[in-house]
């Protein structure tokens, strides 16, 4: 059945104020793209205005087309030699500590766009010492190796990849992925980099309980140890409907779920996206 009316636990004002329009201006300002307007996140008034967001690299224009995103799908532009001074310089000005860079699937560039986020990190970190990067990857299609050998120069402090959904609603909701294939991601990363791997899942798009359970459970079969867990929302009228608003109350059970598995770090709410409050060190 699907969900049109907005449950109270979903209801909150957008902050706003002085430290939001920093940010703002900030990104504007140095031309850079998040996920959290392309995504249209419903935490952007919270952690602008927090002084933090996620920075959505080499452009906006993704090569997949999932049924649950509003990021605009088609062919992208080169990646942009200019992007790496640019996030460098956002760091700066807004003394980040803590970075969560995230990019559009780029299966037409030989290396799914590694080296380039391998140079975004490079460049921040000589402009700011000691940050430390979270970084949230597409699967790498057809070059998973490749581009992990390149991540793990840039070493990334979390390395993450979301698994979005359960596997029996990728073909209506994520049509260009591939369950197996990301999960054979998070196992390499865990394997090549010398870092936590971290992944991510909706619901409310129609998935069972039991598909829940077995896929915290896939996620620990190839160690994954950071996951959060969140209430899909409906980007834009063309993306997927809501199925279901599930209430706070089981966000708090799979949070307890996760935890029982051995994840060591969960986060899982309604308003939780895989970059929510990422700089905490345990939740
Ligand atoms: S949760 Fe992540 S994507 Fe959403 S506004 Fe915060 S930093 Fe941006
Ligand atoms: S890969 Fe899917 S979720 Fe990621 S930006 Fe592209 S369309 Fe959106």
């Amino acid at each position: 059945m699907v969900q049109n009316r907005l449950p109270e636990w979903l209801r909150r004002p957008m902050p706003a104020g002085g430290q939001f329009y920093d940010t703002s201006k900030t990104l504007s300002e140095l031309k850079l793209e998040t996920i959290c307007t392309n995504a249209c996140c419903p935490n952007r008034g919270e952690c602008w205005k927090n002084g933090t967001a996620t920075v959505l690299i080499l452009g906006n224009i993704c090569t997949r087309n999932c049924r649950f995103c509003s990021v605009a799908k088609g062919k992208p532009l080169p990646p942009d030699p200019t992007e790496p001074a640019r996030v460098a310089q956002l760091a700066v000005k807004l003394n980040l500590k803590y970075l969560v860079i995230t990019c559009v699937d780029r299966d037409d560039l030989p290396d799914g766009g590694a080296a380039h986020f391998r140079d975004v990190i490079t460049e921040t970190r000589k402009a700011v010492e000691g940050i430390r990067f979270e970084i949230l990857t597409g699967d790498f299609r057809n070059t998973q190796e490749q581009a992990l050998a390149i991540l793990e120069t840039a070493l990334p402090f979390v390395f993450g990849h979301n698994i979005e959904t359960v596997p029996s609603l990728y073909s209506k909701a994520r049509p260009g992925g591939n369950y197996q294939l990301s999960l054979t991601l998070l196992k390499k990363a865990k394997d090549m980099l010398n870092c936590p791997t971290k992944s991510a899942m909706m619901l409310g798009l129609g998935e069972k309980d039991e598909e829940i359970e077995a896929v915290l459970s896939d996620l620990r079969a190839v160690n994954c140890d950071r996951v959060s867990i969140g209430q899909y929302l409906r980007p834009s009228k063309d993306s997927l409907e809501v199925v279901e608003y599930v209430h706070p109350d089981k966000f708090d059970f799979w949070a307890a779920r996760a935890k029982q598995l051995g994840f060591t770090w969960v986060m899982s709410s309604p308003f939780t996206r895989s970059s929510y409050h990422a700089e905490t060190e345990t939740a």
